[in-house]
């Protein structure tokens, strides 16, 4: 029968310090201030919010990250890179295996990147940001044709 014999963790050598649950970087949380528009919050009540989704597992994330452009996404991604601490984007939570949690900066893409951005019926297109809501995207979906 076949084994498996996990890799080494992507987070060893990353510059930052997260052990039982406790951030152990402070200045983290002033790093992303600076970088974005977003809320960022690493407070216990947000942190443990963004802990479960739709699945069984619950994970405690280092922080939550509510983007305000793309720019923002980009400001996370490109200082996250830098210092080897992981990032989990995040739209409904819907999902059903845990993919959205984890110890990592969760950017939660439904705050304030939900827009619709233009939709063409007859074409069958739409163009939206990552966390726009499927809900609001069916009705203006259907052809008046
Ligand atoms: C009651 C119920 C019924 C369901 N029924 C169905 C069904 O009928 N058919 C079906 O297909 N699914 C179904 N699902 C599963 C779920 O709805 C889908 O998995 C859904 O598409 C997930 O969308 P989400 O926005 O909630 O993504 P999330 O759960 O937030 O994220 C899913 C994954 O995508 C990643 N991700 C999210 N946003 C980004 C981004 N901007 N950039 C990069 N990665 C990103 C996350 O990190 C995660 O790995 C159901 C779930 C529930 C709870």
């Amino acid at each position: 029968m076949a084994t498996h014999t996990p890799g080494p963790d992507p987070r060893d050598g990353g510059d930052f310090d997260y052990t039982g649950g406790e951030v152990e970087r402070p200045d983290l949380v002033d790093a992303l201030d600076r970088r974005v528009d977003g809320d960022v919050r690493f407070d216990e009540y947000s942190r443990r919010m963004y802990a479960t989704d739709a699945s069984a597992y619950e994970v405690t994330p280092i922080g939550v990250v509510v983007p305000a452009s793309t720019a923002d996404v980009a400001a996370v991604h490109e200082y996250c890179f830098e210092e080897g601490i992981p990032v989990l984007p995040r739209g409904g939570g819907t999902s059903l295996a845990g993919q959205t949690v984890n110890e990592a900066v969760v950017l939660d893409l439904t705050g304030e990147m939900d827009a619709i951005l233009d939709t063409d019926p007859d074409a069958r297109t739409a163009r939206v940001q990552a966390g726009a809501y499927v809900g609001d995207l069916t009705p203006r979906s259907r052809s008046t044709g």
